[in-house]
């Protein structure tokens, strides 16, 4: 019988009837996903966290059974993986594995960004593309889920190397893509100047200007408020969730992690609502500032990181309110919520712990699965305010959507219009997680909302394909 293993056995080949009545369970499931896919801890743990909720919800559902969604979801339409070469300046010819996962184009053009860190692998960008197909999802946006990279450090490179780089590996991706095909963005390690540096190469193979990639610079297509959509839209949720209890963010103590884009913007729209930041973080450890990280300290981080290539470290030595802590992340400064903004797997079961001893009533999050399965579950059972990733971070991807819908007519939208539809967007994936994450007593378990809409539009969309 097939249990969702590899492909029908013999006697499922000759008997026409369907054989899989009798449903695998959760348990079997995963262990058909760890067994297709060895050496994948990412990928698996993104998967388990999704098939926790699907499974209770098609229980009942005999067509997600019967055409095997959870499963196709779960199984990259392609990865396609290729060798980027390139010079650095000292004539050393370097070598890169690139990648594009195109996960699902069920409900549009495979969409989602382009990471580059020495950490890329193909666990690490199965379980971005897969997470990417719920998140674009729930936006309402006609996006499908991808996700691409490399394993490049673009730490200590000079430009000409970035750029070397950036055009090697477009000369290779650039047959995989296309604005109607999929249409990358940046992720880790990519912002606009790769970006530009990508479109660049893009546009002198091909001859053509399209809207290919989103985050463009906005002299040559790019979208008014993308570079801040993903940081402010966490905060967003993060009120949306409040509301919910009657809170606002009004003299609230925020903990964040990660100094990039995310984070800064994160931490710039919470001063904007009334809220205090304490912490933001790097690789090497966080810095904790009691009188809070206000506007003008966040402009010096921006500079300091983006341009100058700083360290957060140097933040104390600039600032003697603060204290830099290195090695460490920053969840055990009590706060009243929680913003993890730097990557996955950041913030164990263990710092969960300690956010809810210390009294943290809401979490958001900017990176994406920057908590571990033991620490969902912890926030799960606290029964306190907690978004995963695929809905709290939506807010970029969605404007990367309005960048697209811009390039198709040819328009650019103004930044008030711009403002106004992110919001719109955050409160309606809010409002999803409200349909399917309510429980008894009132309680939201946004994990589950976010899951199971995300799923079922996708899946409804397969289920009008067939068998495809
Ligand atoms: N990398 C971002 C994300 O994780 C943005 C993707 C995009 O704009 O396509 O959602």
């Amino acid at each position: 019988m097939n249990r969702g293993g590899d492909g029908p056995t013999v006697d499922a080949v000759l008997i026409a009837e369907p054989r899989n009545s009798e449903h695998v369970d959760l348990n079997g499931f995963m262990e058909g996903v760890k067994r297709r896919n060895p050496g994948q801890p990412e990928f698996v743990q993104a998967v388990q966290e999704v098939a926790e909720d699907i499974f209770e919800f098609i229980a009942d559902k005999e067509q997600y059974h019967r055409w095997q969604i959870l499963r196709r979801i779960a199984e990259p339409d392609r990865v396609v993986s290729f060798r980027v070469c390139w010079e650095d300046d000292n004539h050393n010819i370097r070598v890169q594995r690139g990648y594009r996962v195109q996960n699902n184009n069920a409900i549009g053009p495979y969409k989602g960004g382009i990471r580059f860190h020495p950490s890329v692998n193909e666990s690490i960008l199965k379980f971005l593309a897969f997470e990417q197909t719920f998140k674009n999802a729930l936006t309402g946006l006609p996006m499908g889920g991808g996700k691409g990279g490399a394993n490049f450090n673009p730490k200590g490179k000079s430009d000409g190397e970035i750029m070397r780089f950036c055009q090697s590996f477009m000369t290779e991706l650039y047959r995989h893509i296309g604005a109607d095909v999929d249409v990358p963005a940046g992720d880790i390690g990519v912002g606009s100047r790769e970006i530009g540096y990508m479109f660049g190469q893009y546009k002198r193979i091909t001859n053509s200007f399209e809207g290919v990639l989103t985050g463009k610079g906005m002299e040559y297509g790019g979208s008014l408020i993308r570079t801040e959509a993903t940081g402010y839209g966490a905060v967003y949720f993060l009120e949306n969730m409040l509301r919910t209890k009657g809170l606002d963010l009004a003299g609230k103590t925020a903990v964040i992690s990660g100094s990039g884009n995310v984070a800064t913007h994160a931490a710039e729209k919470i001063n904007q609502l009334g809220g205090k930041v304490l912490t933001l973080s790097d690789s090497e450890g966080f810095v904790h500032d009691p009188e809070g990280i206000t506007q003008e300290k966040i402009e010096w981080v921006k500079t300091h990181k983006t341009r100058r290539r700083g360290r957060i470290s140097q933040y104390a030595e600039e600032y003697r309110s603060a204290t830099f802590h290195a090695g460490k992340r920053p969840w055990g400064v009590p706060c009243d919520v929680a913003l993890p903004c730097a990557t996955q797997n950041e913030l164990l079961g263990e710092d969960a712990r300690t956010l809810v001893a210390n009294g943290c009533i809401g979490i958001s999050e900017g990176a994406n699965m920057p908590t571990d399965l033991e620490g969902v579950h912890v926030f799960r059972d606290a029964r306190i305010l907690y978004a995963p990733g695929k809905a709290s971070n939506a807010g970029g991807v969605a404007v990367s959507g309005l960048e697209m819908s811009q390039n198709s007519a040819r328009i650019s939208w103004k930044e008030d219009q711009l403002q106004q539809l992110l919001r719109d967007i955050m409160d309606g994936i809010h409002q999803r997680c409200l349909e399917y994450g309510e429980e008894s007593g009132g309680h939201i378990d946004y994990v589950k909302g976010a899951n199971i809409a995300g799923f079922k539009k996708v899946a409804d969309a397969m289920l009008a394909f067939g068998v495809v």
